[in-house]
């Protein structure tokens, strides 16, 4: 059975992201979506139980996808869940970079872990998790950007922060 995992902040997961999970659960016949806790490089507006919580609800209803948190090394995950295959998303120009010296480095880590990136599609090129997060703490309105459960979250969030 080829497992994948697709790793990821998801702070919230977004229609980019779910649209990448459709994908890539067509492609293995089982997906582990993994939420990395705690990300160094991140200011998460979401705990990690909320963020595994949303992204769980969002893929209910696909059969050979689980949502899992993590910390930690990704390639160590991977192996603790006998995953051989790393997906992410590449969208125009933000992600290839920064995709690529990850993909090296994983490799250097495990060589066994194939990776395998799936572009974004046109409609959701754009979309980033930080950038629905900073229009939607100024007041606008990005619910069609999100699965339902997840803007309804993010309306919340935002509303108690301020
Ligand atoms: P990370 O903290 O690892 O960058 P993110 O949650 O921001 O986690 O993104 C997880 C993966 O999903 C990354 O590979 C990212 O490039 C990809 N991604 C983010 N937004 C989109 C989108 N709109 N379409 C396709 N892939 C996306």
């Amino acid at each position: 059975m080829t497992v994948a995992v697709y790793p990821g902040s998801f702070d919230p997961m977004t229609k980019g992201h779910l649209d990448v999970v459709i994908r890539a659960a067509r492609l293995f016949e089982k997906l582990i979506v993994g939420v990395y806790d705690t990300p160094d490089n991140k200011r998460l507006l979401f705990t990690v139980q909320e963020r595994t919580g949303m992204a769980a609800e969002a893929t209910a209803g696909m059969p050979n996808v689980e949502v899992r948190s993590f910390s930690g090394l990704t390639v160590d995950f991977a192996e603790k869940v006998g995953a051989h295959v790393m997906v992410r998303g590449l969208r125009v120009s933000a992600d290839f970079e920064w995709e690529f010296d990850m993909a090296m480095m994983n490799r250097k880590l495990n060589p066994n872990l194939e990776m395998v990136c799936l572009m974004a599609s046109p409609e959701f090129q754009f979309l980033s998790s930080s950038l629905l997060k900073e229009v939607s703490k100024l007041g606008g309105n990005v619910d069609d950007m999100l699965p339902k459960n997840v803007a309804e979250a993010l309306r919340r969030k935002v509303h108690k922060e301020m």
